[in-house]
């Protein structure tokens, strides 16, 4: 999916996302959500963006 506009502060290489870009790898949202895969966090393996949506996507 291609999204007009870009948000140039949220750097993104998730192109299976619905709010990914879909040509510049940055999302398209004015803001995401950022949680944690764990309880305990210690690398940023373990967080995660919560915004990801992959309504429309094929
Ligand atoms: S919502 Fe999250 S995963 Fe989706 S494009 Fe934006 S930053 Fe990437």
């Amino acid at each position: 999916m291609m999204q007009n506009k870009y948000n140039p502060s949220i750097k993104c290489s998730v192109k299976e996302c619905s709010y990914h870009h879909g040509k510049e790898n940055f999302c398209s949202l004015n803001e995401i959500n950022v949680g944690k895969c764990k309880s305990s966090v210690d690398t940023s393996d373990a967080t995660q963006c919560a915004s990801f949506d992959k309504t429309g996507v094929q």
